[in-house]
């Protein structure tokens, strides 16, 4: 005699263990895509530091055209003077970062 709903508990558990590990996932890649808006955040907010090797200091870094503040991209620079491509110098004694 058949057990009335005997399969039942079993697929509702594993039907809930799928909607378990959807939600962690989803979870997961929540959190990372808000840990990567942060750091984008925090990127985009401080001006970075760079170990000169010039004069050893943790220094930001400045367009070697007008010594002004930059934009800092990958390898270089867009100097906010002119608006222009630019190399990144230490803000203390000038040398290229
Ligand atoms: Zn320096
Ligand atoms: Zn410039």
């Amino acid at each position: 005699m058949p057990v009335p709903g005997g399969a039942l508990p079993f697929q509702v558990e594993g039907s809930l263990q799928c909607w378990m590990v959807g939600l962690i996932i989803g979870a997961l890649v929540l959190v990372l895509a808000i840990l990567m808006a942060y750091q984008r955040y925090v990127a985009g907010k401080k001006p970075v530091q760079h170990l000169c090797d010039y004069c050893g200091h943790m220094v930001t870094a400045v367009s070697d055209c007008h010594h002004a503040p930059v934009r800092e991209r990958f390898l270089h620079g867009t100097c906010l003077e002119c608006k222009k491509d630019c190399r990144l110098v230490c803000a203390r004694c000038k040398n290229p970062l």
